[in-house]
């Protein structure tokens, strides 16, 4: 099946009851049963409920998976894949890296017994270096959060399974129509499905996508006996989004070309990284494995303090100031006092997180408003 096909059909048969073409919300915890241990699948939806069902089943399809399994948030998917490790395991993670996971990893699963090093995979030679008998499993973001770093995942498959480990790839800021990394080779693909997924900022939610039956299986054990499940709502919500999630990647990637290419003459703007400017570090990498550049684009402007931008932000009429990312509405972004203000300072500068680093979430408005907006903003600096 084709994308546009697969997407608007993926998980959802009409209603077995009522033939309705869309799949109903099931707003029930709880499950008659006509004797004890003999019902209809459905026992209790901490476990199992219908509307998680029809879109984990598209979660699977998505990302051309065997399994598909819906959690509470992408922190929540996160922490099971995590648990899939035991106290001594070591794991090797994306530098530029979203800052819940980073610090899920420091302040949680260190104290609990696992060990991480935070490397450059965007080289693969650093990644064989920090290698040791304990790792267990290599954890990358590509393109990453907030600086678009394209790491190769194919080469980093092969590293990983010549030692043994999973290679995971959080594909939040890919989506799986830009990118497709268990076809590359990767054992476990994690969604913050609140992002692109959903599409439309009304639900938090973490998705988890893989082939391997016995991890599969561990991760839904984890997923039922700890509990950090969604609501029957949020599926639905997730569910709709996905339907349009090509056409609103494809409008999502040709205005963030554009934006990018304005804020790359723009006088005010240093930096800009999109992976679709032949400028990118790994420019021919993201077109081998990525289908369109995506939505995400972050640049620096010359200021040396925050406080600088004060007429910046007020002059925005489109763009909103918000955390979160992936919705059809554009937002930017402050990484270092906002979405990654839990990673200590010094850290953040070394990564390149500046004080004038911005992040764009690139919605679907027309883009002739969005770098109006942009512009007269900029003057404003
Ligand atoms: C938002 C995000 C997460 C965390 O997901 P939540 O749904 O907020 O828990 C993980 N990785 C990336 C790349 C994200 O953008």
């Amino acid at each position: 099946m084709k994308w546009h096909t697969l997407a608007v059909h993926a998980g959802t048969e009409s209603d077995p009851l009522t033939g309705a073409v869309m799949t109903p919300v099931y707003f029930t915890s709880t499950y008659a049963q006509e004797a004890p241990g003999v019902h209809k699948g459905y026992e209790y939806s901490r476990t199992h409920n219908p509307t998680r069902s029809a879109l984990e089943a598209a979660l699977a399809q998505l990302e051309g998976a065997k399994h598909g399994l819906a959690f509470a948030s992408g922190l929540a998917a996160t922490d099971a894949i995590l648990r899939l490790l035991r106290p001594g395991d070591h794991v090797l993670v994306s530098r530029d890296l979203y800052g819940g996971t980073y610090r899920l990893m420091r302040k949680v699963f260190e104290p609990w017994g696992l060990s991480f090093d935070f490397v450059d995979t965007t080289d693969p030679a650093q990644v064989e270096e920090a290698l040791r008998p304990q790792t267990k499993m290599i954890w990358i973001e590509t393109p990453s959060n907030p600086l678009l770093r394209i790491s190769p995942i194919a080469v980093l498959a092969d590293i990983a399974h010549q030692s043994n480990a999973y290679l995971v790839v959080d594909n939040t800021f890919a989506t799986p129509y830009l990118q497709a990394p268990l076809e590359m080779g990767a054992d476990i693909v994690m969604h913050s499905a609140t992002k692109y997924l959903g599409g439309h900022s009304d639900a938090v939610m973490g998705a988890i996508m893989l082939n391997k039956d016995e991890e599969a299986q561990r991760l839904r054990f984890f997923q039922n006996a700890v509990g950090a499940v969604p609501g029957p709502m949020d599926c639905f919500l997730v569910l709709r989004g996905i339907k349009t999630l090509p056409l609103r990647l494809q409008k999502h990637s040709e205005n963030a070309q554009k934006i990018a290419e304005f804020l790359a003459t723009h006088p005010k703007v240093s930096k800009v990284y999109y992976p679709g400017l032949v400028t990118h570090p790994q420019y021919l990498l993201a077109k081998q494995q990525m289908r369109l550049s995506g939505g995400m684009i972050a640049f620096e402007v010359k200021v040396s303090r925050v406080e600088e931008l004060q007429n910046f932000w007020s002059a925005l009429k489109v763009f909103l100031l918000a955390e979160s990312l992936g919705g059809v509405e554009s937002l930017i972004n402050h990484p270092a006092t906002m979405t990654h203000a839990s990673i200590p300072e010094a850290e953040r500068l070394a990564l390149g997180i500046t004080p004038g680093l911005l992040r764009l979430s690139v919605g679907i408005e027309d883009v002739d408003d969005l770098i109006a907006d942009l512009k007269g903003a900029l003057q404003r600096i």
